[in-house]
């Protein structure tokens, strides 16, 4: 590979192998070095002089990066089909604070998808209150509604595909139109899918977020957000995050690279077991509802297969009736799930989730649900044997019908 930019225009597996691999960031070898650094050196007072253009790629200050950093985000920015530059954040939640702050004033009204990320929700309620940025949710399967929640105040909308969680798939090209016709800046949380599932702004988004702590880490090792953008935007988004001073370390920015390019492997390995297991579940007596939009005739499962290249390991079950004892004891007795937050990692991990307590402009369970049947458990397969899992949760239910 001679220079940068050798990916470019080709697929996604082959973009994520070559992106960001400047030769002058590599040198003579394949992955760009741990540059760690706090001050670059100036030649001379003229050179200092003469400072620097304010882009990755020029030595200036150990806050706006070095060549680690500067790979990951132009690699980002390649996989993101229309956009201009990415900025990085030490984690997917800095990433959204840091967007929601650099696009909204006070006085703006924000969007936000009644199933977004629960942190995102308390960004939304408790931090940009105190700036006296008004958050509205909006039920994000019920467009007319959406649109009727615009006023001359909304500034910004907040969507997630699918939805944390519940997993609805929304109708991002058609909300992500209807922003623009207001002067809206559309922000997408595109962590479930990635570009190479959901080239997001494509698909009329402004704005494409991710926490790289899941698929593109993928190892479950390291924290970190990104924002990528087409070029205004971009500039908007670089400055803000100068002014909060986000930088992310040479250390993880090498990490993600890592993971970067083996991401699609994962995401096309982890994503069909997932369908296999999904497939399975849905004809088990334990499961009334499986919330996986890649399963055909599952909740959302057109809008995906309209709108979407690719998914992942990550969906949803909801119980048959059972209890929250019950529920205990199927996640206890698990032997290859762990049990904890995040996901996209190369291990299977399981967690219960109780949504309507988060609800605000939609209901939990959905209407024409048998009302029983609410108790959710999030799945993120990884990369074991489907077998070998679907075989764990054939005995974890078993413990769970004797609880
Ligand atoms: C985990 C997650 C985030 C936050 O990312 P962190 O890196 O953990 O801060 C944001 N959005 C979604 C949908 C997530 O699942």
């Amino acid at each position: 590979m001679s220079a940068s930019g050798s990916g470019k225009g080709r697929k996604p597996a082959t973009r994520a192998v070559a992106a960001g691999r400047r030769k002058e960031w590599t040198g003579a070898v394949v992955n760009p070095p741990v540059w760690r650094a706090s001050t670059h050196l100036y030649a001379d007072s003229r050179d200092l002089a003469a400072g620097r253009p304010d882009v990755d790629g020029h030595f200036y200050y150990g806050r706006r990066g070095a060549p680690t950093q500067w790979s990951l985000a132009e690699a980002l920015t390649e996989l993101e089909p229309q956009a201009d530059g990415t900025m990085l954040y030490p984690s997917g939640v800095a990433a959204i604070a840091n967007v929601l702050l650099a696009v909204l004033k006070p006085g703006d009204v924000l969007l936000v998808t009644d199933n977004a990320y629960e942190p995102t929700r308390a960004i939304a309620t408790g931090l940009l209150k105190q700036y006296d940025i008004e958050a509205r949710f909006f039920d994000p399967l019920d467009v007319a509604s959406f649109r009727a929640a615009f006023c001359d105040r909304t500034r910004a909308v907040m969507l997630e595909n699918p939805g944390s969680l519940t997993m609805e798939v929304c109708d991002v090209p058609q909300l992500a139109a209807i922003a623009r016709e207001t002067g809206a800046v559309s922000i997408l949380d595109n962590t479930w899918a990635s570009p190479l599932g959901f080239p997001a702004l494509e698909r009329g988004c402004d704005i494409s977020i991710m926490s790289l702590t899941k698929h593109v880490g993928g190892h479950s090792d390291l924290m970190m957000g990104s924002a990528s953008a087409r070029a205004d935007t971009y500039k908007l988004l670089r400055k803000a995050s100068q002014y909060m001073g986000q930088v992310v370390s040479p250390d993880d920015a090498s990490l993600a690279l890592r993971g970067l390019r083996t991401m699609p492997l994962r995401l096309q390995q982890s994503g069909a077991a997932a369908l296999e297991i999904a497939t399975w579940l849905r004809a088990q007596p334990q499961v009334a509802q499986v919330l996986c939009p890649m399963l055909e005739g599952a909740p959302g499962h057109d809008l995906w297969t309209r709108d979407f290249t690719g998914g992942c390991g990550l969906f949803s079950l909801v119980l048959k009736g059972r209890s929250v004892k019950q529920r205990a004891a199927f996640i206890d007795a698990l032997e290859l799930f762990g049990i904890g937050y995040s996901w996209g990692g190369y291990e299977s991990l399981a967690i219960p989730f109780d949504p309507q307590r988060a609800r605000t402009a939609s209901s939990w369970p959905p209407a024409g649900w048998d009302s029983e049947d609410r108790l959710g458990i999030r799945l993120s397969i990884g990369l074991e044997d489907p077998a070998d899992l679907m075989q764990d949760i054939a005995q974890a239910f078993e413990k769970m019908d004797a609880a």
